[in-house]
């Protein structure tokens, strides 16, 4: 398929055949903000909706894009088929070159059944609400069983992930101070799984103690989710067996009384927002070219008008 030939109905078809060059493609498409997105959605819809979506979040150098390599090498022996995207708010530039150097790819590189793609969102209005999760859709199409969403880079992201997610993961280790820091990066609220990385190392016992009393510490309906807390070594894939398991019996606890179902549509709700907005953002800048946005700001700055009268007129003049 060259890149010309390639129609928007021939990319779908491809993605839900799994040929990772049609997901890529398609993913590149929600990436460069392309206008045949909303026939690419239109046509994925009906295919989305069983991939489990899990976020992984954690303060950088925990040991996240070690942990994703052991959890995909453990979720393929069971035989799903796993999507993993990496998606860098901080930067503008895409490609797999990043994370190449981040995502032990030489694991999985030949595996058919993984697909492996990382994403830049800065610029996209909404930070990580506008294209992740269209690019989670392609992979759900793509019949991934299992799509693990990491964010890279630093910034305030963390607990965006958890929005995204139908179960989030939250990872910490020793020697990072990193009980206090989830619990100031509001990270204890949106674990539904916590690991405790780096058990290697001494320490790890302390930050679970920190991680329990915490937990435990946080308001809770007497029916709701308990998190689980395991420990493990995300070089030597130790423990990674166990977080799958308690990804399974989440996505189980979330299949009872209609949890998922709510998860997902406030989930929903923030994608169409954020599409909405991103449309609503364009057609502003788009108009507020024939304004005398100039004038008025000078006026402003001069002191000759108030900035509620200018941005009234402002808003009259579009
Ligand atoms: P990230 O920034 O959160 O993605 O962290 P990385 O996965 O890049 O890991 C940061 C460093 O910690 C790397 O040098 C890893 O080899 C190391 N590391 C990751 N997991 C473990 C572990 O379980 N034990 C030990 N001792 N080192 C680990």
């Amino acid at each position: 398929m060259s890149r010309r030939a390639a129609s928007v109905p021939d990319l779908v078809r491809g993605a839900r055949e799994g040929d990772p060059r049609s997901v890529a493609r398609l993913i590149s498409l929600v990436e460069d903000r392309s206008p045949l997105l909303p026939e690419v959605m239109a046509a994925l819809a009906p295919f989305t909706g069983a991939a489990q979506v899990v976020g992984l979040t954690g303060s950088p150098g925990v040991g996240k894009s070690t942990t994703t390599s052991a959890l995909v090498t453990a979720w393929r022996r069971e035989g799903k088929r796993v999507g993993v995207l990496a998606v860098d708010p901080s930067s503008p530039f895409s490609g797999g070159a990043l994370l190449g150097d981040r995502i032990r790819m030489e694991d999985h590189a030949l595996d058919r059944e993984v697909f492996i793609r990382s994403m830049a969102a800065r610029g996209h209005l909404g930070g990580l609400s506008w294209g992740t999760p269209q690019a989670l859709r392609v992979l759900d199409a793509a019949g991934c069983d299992i799509v693990l969403v990491e964010t890279v880079g630093v910034g305030q992201s963390e607990v965006e992930v958890a929005h995204l997610a139908d179960t989030t993961l939250v990872l910490s280790a020793p020697g990072l101070g990193d009980g206090i820091q989830a619990a100031k990066a509001g990270l204890l609220e949106v674990g539904d799984v916590y690991v405790v990385n780096k058990a290697d190392r001494p320490g790890a016992d302390q930050v679970r103690r920190e991680l329990r009393t915490m937990i435990a510490m946080a308001d809770r309906p007497d029916d709701a989710w308990r998190p689980p807390i395991v420990k493990a070594v995300a070089t030597t894939g130790e423990g990674a067996d166990e977080v799958v398991a308690e990804v399974a019996r989440h996505r189980e606890f979330l299949e009872q009384d209609g949890r998922l179902e709510a998860r997902r549509t406030r989930r929903a709700r923030e994608e169409v927002e954020a599409i909405a907005l991103a449309a609503l953002r364009q057609e502003w800048d788009e108009a507020r070219g024939d304004s005398d946005l100039d004038g008025l700001a000078a006026s402003v700055a001069a002191g000759e008008l108030d900035p509620w009268k200018a941005a009234e007129t402002l808003r009259r003049s579009l």
